[in-house]
């Protein structure tokens, strides 16, 4: 085993951070610095000179050779290209180290093969990568070595945005520069900034990594394309929450060492609720940097499984039957003297700031429904959103007993007189305190739930990036928050215009807000009659970002331009359909060089057993094995002819041009093709012998870690 650690001993210890800043960048520098990181002050190159030269040092003490930007293209996961710091040999032989300032803020990948949507044509393939200074540069130290890394931007060479990173960096500076009006408004002089605090909870799936070397579905495409349920899934509920088996626990361990180290705050981790299932969550920080800690966090899980002999799953749905894996996005607003805009206090209902802030998330929320649900969007998270699983594809919000009361006392009289109070909770054990429930409940149901003091977005897919949901909560609230901003500036009596203000947005979008099981069939009805969107696929979904209302919200802040938004439009179909696509050639491959050939082994065997019988005893009953054999070769054929048409259907998606209408096609054509190829196979695994089955079973996969 290997040795303890105090955690707080090696925490952000490969971070290049403030206190590294302070410690090791002249003064003048690091005031220099500071201005450019909190006020967005332009970074002169004599400045950024002297900071990368103290970064290489200091990088070059954590033993790393290269250094790389580091940047979000819209492939879904981060790249990289690694430079070494060396320079040409000098005439006696050696080389010296360099890294220039430029360097530091910009790089220039060659860029033509990251998907563009049409932004850069490849003949004019630069693309540029620029230092964002306000998330901080880490060595990454591994089996590969060190390489100092610089989280960057990257744009093209006019400007457009081709990664996550630039449209959340403008979306945080619209929401605030308007959350400081509207807090100019109720009299706050002392915040000069205001930022989206961001916790993602990060589900994923591990199994051992011996096994899934044998299951091509799952080193193909992240999941699994065939497999029968095994006798036990998820119904006892024990995995939730349940002890953490020491190899599990090992790996976690080692995951948590890792992201210390890059100054990654892993706080919370527990088993989740299907067998295989864990969680791993950070303390909030702000917005990007919580967007780039969750690459780091989602990098880490997967490289240190190898380590452990196992493999992290972070596909939505790795396996049918059980849960699948969504990423919690806990977002607030926060000043840059520490105040948070989402806490409602004791009394939410005297805090007219917060209800103001509150009616304008669900006037924001309702508004623009599809487009978080757009943000959400994606190819695995189809198995989730609109699947009879959590949350639902209807966006509501949840906003628990006593801010649901204070919403409608507002809607009924004009003004909220009280908030209910947390009871007593009464343990009826002498020795347990009897404690205070919380005013508000949980409510794990709901996609967009009030919990305290932030809302949580749980719509969001485990292995995608929450940059969009972000961008897309940024630009919604900055947008209600600029509307009434501008009629509340203009009032006489601000007092009366905020009330009316508060309970016209209470009125006009109560029907955003729903408390109930967001599971039912009921609720799917109620949804369709007070007329919320219940969109069910990612191709559904992703024309949301071309409707009118969202360019018009997008254009005002700054945060896309059309082209931006189209070219990301036609990005996210093409993805669609490739990933559609590899899935259906991944089963083409599985089921005929290695399902069919698999039971046609055990027809033979199965026959030649039924012909020894036979010759051994004419008298014997061979109604088993004839019975057996009959069905197996009838599902065999049926396997065969649903090959056939899973080929065709392939062959034809292939040679549609790339679009809309080719990821409708992979939508309702391709996938029931490929369904129509796993009925029959799930069925077989169940009857053919386990030891000519070519790939381990669900239940080897999930309760055999
Ligand atoms: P849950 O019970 O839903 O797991 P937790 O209290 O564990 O809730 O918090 C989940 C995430 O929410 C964590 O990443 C946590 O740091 C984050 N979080 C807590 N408070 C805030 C806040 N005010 N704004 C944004 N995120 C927050
Ligand atoms: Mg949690």
């Amino acid at each position: 085993m290997s040795e303890y650690f105090n955690a707080s001993d090696i925490f952000g210890e490969n971070v290049f951070n403030d206190a590294v800043m302070q410690a090791r960048l002249p003064k003048k520098v690091y005031k220099k610095m500071r201005e450019v990181i909190e006020n967005g002050a332009e970074l002169d190159l004599a400045t950024a000179d002297v900071v990368a030269h103290e970064m290489k040092e200091w990088a070059i003490e954590k033993g790393a050779t290269h250094f790389t930007h580091w940047f979000q293209p819209l492939t879904g996961v981060t790249a990289e290209k690694h430079d070494s710091f060396i320079t040409a040999p000098m005439s006696n032989g050696k080389v010296l180290m360099s890294f220039s300032g430029k360097e530091l803020i910009k790089g220039e990948p060659d860029a033509s093969s990251f998907p563009s949507g049409g932004l850069r044509a490849t003949f004019e393939a630069r693309g540029y990568t620029a230092w964002d200074c306000t998330s901080p540069a880490f060595v990454r130290q591994d089996a590969a070595g060190a390489i100092l890394c610089i989280p960057t931007a990257f744009c093209s060479y006019t400007g457009e945005a081709l990664d996550q990173k630039t449209p959340l960096l403008r979306s945080m500076e619209a929401i605030n520069e308007q959350a400081i009006r509207l807090l100019r408004l109720f009299g706050n002089t002392t915040s000069s900034k205001v930022t989206p605090s961001v916790g993602p909870e990060q589900e994923y799936f591990i199994v051992d990594r011996e096994k899934y070397l044998q299951r091509k579905d799952l080193i193909f495409t992240g999941r699994t394309l065939f497999g029968a349920m095994p006798p036990k899934g998820q119904e006892m509920d024990d995995h939730y929450f349940g002890a953490i088996r020491e190899r599990i626990a090992a790996y976690m361990r080692d995951v948590n060492k890792e992201l210390w180290k890059l100054g990654v705050t892993a706080k919370t981790q527990h088993n989740e609720v299907a067998p295989a299932q864990h969680e791993i969550a950070p303390i909030y920080a702000e917005c990007n940097i919580a967007v780039d800690h969750n690459h780091l966090i989602m990098e880490t899980l997967k490289k240190v499984a190898g380590r452990h002999g196992l493999q992290c799953l972070l596909h939505e749905k790795p396996f049918a039957g059980v849960n699948g894996s969504g990423k919690h996005n806990n977002w607030s607003l926060t000043t840059d003297d520490g105040i948070n805009l989402l806490d409602p206090g004791k009394t939410p209902h005297e805090n007219v700031q917060f209800l103001l802030v509150l009616t304008c998330i669900l006037k924001a929320v309702d508004e623009h429904a599809e487009l978080l649900r757009a943000a959400a969007a994606d190819v695995g998270n189809d198995h989730r959103l609109g699947a009879n699983e959590a949350p639902p594809a209807i966006l509501s919000v949840f906003l628990g007993d006593q801010l649901g009361d204070v919403l409608t006392q507002l809607i009924r009289t004009g003004t909220a007189t009280h908030s209910l109070k947390g009871e007593k909770l009464e343990t009826g054990v002498k020795t347990i305190p009897d404690f205070t429930k919380d005013a508000t409940d949980r409510n794990r149901t709901s996609p967009f739930a009030f919990t305290g003091n932030k809302f949580e977005f749980r719509m969001a897919g485990s292995q995608d990036s929450v940059a969009p949901s972000n961008v897309v909560l940024n630009t919604i609230v900055a947008e209600a928050f600029a509307e009434a901003c501008d009629t509340l500036e203009k009032a006489d009596d601000f007092n009366a215009a905020v009330h009316d203000l508060i309970k016209k947005y209470a009125v006009e979008h109560q029907r955003i807000v729903f408390n109930g099981d967001g599971y039912s069939e009921e609720w799917v009805a109620e949804a369709e009659k007070r007329g919320l969107p219940n969109i069910k696929s990612m191709v559904e979904a992703i024309g949301a970002y071309m409707d009118p209302k969202s360019v018009a919200a997008f254009e005002k802040f700054n945060v896309f331009t059309k082209t931006e938004l189209e070219s990301r439009v036609e990005i996210e179909y093409e993805t669609y359909a490739k990933t559609i696509n590899i899935e259906a050639k991944a089963m083409i491959d599985i089921a005929g060089k290695q399902i069919i050939p698999a039971v046609i082994r055990y027809t033979t065997q199965l026959s030649d057993s039924i012909n020894g019988v036979k010759a051994a005893c004419g008298a014997a009953d061979i109604s088993a094995q004839t019975e057996l054999l009959t069905e197996v070769s009838s599902l065999l054929a049926e396997t065969k002819s649903a090959l056939t048409k899973l080929i065709e259907a392939e062959a034809a998606g292939s040679a549609m041009a790339e679009g809309r209408d080719q990821a409708v096609y992979y939508r309702d054509t391709v996938k029931a093709a490929m369904a129509a190829l796993r009925a029959p196979v799930d069925r077989l695994e169940m009857i053919v012998d386990k030891e000519i089955w070519p790939m381990p079973s669900y239940g080897d996969l999930i309760f055999e870690v």
